[in-house]
């Protein structure tokens, strides 16, 4: 029987309800703890993540939760199932890496082990628990997920390699290992792809075409962070190849002017993309930092936007844009409801 694993346990697919795709209930850079405002309190972190959680249950019924913060990035697997269990929100946890460039993601630990190696531990934290601070914790991923490309303005697109991809040795060591590990598992593979190298290069194709050579199931793939190039060309073909787009930074202004600007970017293209009839491969979230650990927010720091959006923007803000462009109830209930539930499932 389908089923969804989340970090307190599997649950039936029905029971997810509206369930976002891509958040971070922590997320901070490797290095962060050593740093001296990284000095945080368990408890009262779990519990200001669970009332933001319980607000999203209660008011919006945002059931279902998507932690898409790869192990190097903070991913906490104790301050995830408290945070569940104080709000009772389901949360699911990610196995797998950020991307290679500037050394953001996959560690020199890994960045050393062969395929084979990395798979095995992608299967084991989604069938016996994750490894946090050296102790295997009870706690499972649900979900895998690979990274490609580019820091955006701060660094262009990666080189391309032999084949004329832009995706780098160690990213590409891990697209095999987590294709093996979904053949293994049966789970989805959600992605992260920058936006900014949209208008250069084809980052969800490249990615697409690597996924599947190494024998991932499309239609079980999310391409994330698809949704910033005004030029919806490569969003149609990965549509129409049978693989899934997740529609994220709504009400965050990511590499955009303001938030407003970004979100009728997206909402047109949701809308065209909807009229095409692809409305079934489209998933929504927002990217939202639930607690981070680099010091206040400054200009310098244009990321940590990530933590200010509104848990219910999407279903304040968001929906009524969409709205006005005839995108209504029917069609968010099966964006925030049907079709993640269909892609996580087990
Ligand atoms: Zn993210």
């Amino acid at each position: 029987m389908a089923k969804i694993r989340t970090v307190l346990g599997d649950i039936d697919p029905t029971d997810a309800g509206v369930t976002l795709t891509h958040e971070h209930i922590r997320y901070a850079y490797p290095g962060c703890e050593h740093d001296h405002r990284n000095v945080w309190d368990f408890d009262t972190v779990a519990a200001e993540i669970a009332q933001v959680l319980a607000l999203g249950v209660t008011r919006y019924g945002i059931k279902t939760v998507v932690d898409l913060t790869p192990a190097e990035i903070g991913r906490h697997p104790e301050l995830m199932a408290e945070a569940s269990r104080q709000s009772g929100a389901h949360l699911i946890a990610t196995t797998g890496f950020f991307p290679e460039s500037a050394a953001m993601g996959i560690p020199f630990h890994w960045r050393r082990q062969s395929v084979e190696y990395i798979e095995e531990m992608l299967v084991r934290d989604l069938t016996e628990g994750m490894v946090y601070d050296s102790r295997l914790t009870p706690y499972k991923a649900g979900i895998l997920k690979v990274s490609t490309g580019g820091l955006g303005k701060m660094q262009p697109t990666p080189a391309a390699g032999d084949d004329g991809r832009h995706v780098g040795p160690y990213e590409r060591k891990c697209i095999r290992a987590v294709a093996g590990a979904q053949r293994k598992v049966g789970c989805a593979i959600n992605t992260h792809t920058q936006p900014m190298d949209y208008a250069f290069t084809n980052p969800g194709i490249e990615l697409l075409d690597l996924l599947e050579e190494a024998g991932a199931d499309p239609g079980k793939v999310i391409i994330g962070h698809a949704f910033v190039h005004p030029n919806l060309d490569q969003l149609k073909e990965l549509c129409r190849r049978g693989t899934n787009l997740q529609i994220d930074h709504i009400g965050i202004p990511w590499q955009n002017e303001s938030a407003e600007q970004l979100d009728e970017l997206i909402a047109n293209a949701v809308a065209a993309l909807t009229e095409l009839g692809y409305i079934d491969r489209l998933v929504f979230s927002y990217d939202r930092f639930f607690s981070h650990a680099r010091g206040p927010i400054t200009a310098e720091e244009p990321e940590q936007l990530n933590e200010l959006v509104y848990w219910g923007y999407l279903h304040e803000s968001f929906a009524p844009r969409l709205a006005k462009k005839g995108f209504g109830k029917a069609e968010l209930h099966k964006v925030l409801v049907d079709n993640p539930r269909r892609l996580l499932a087990f």
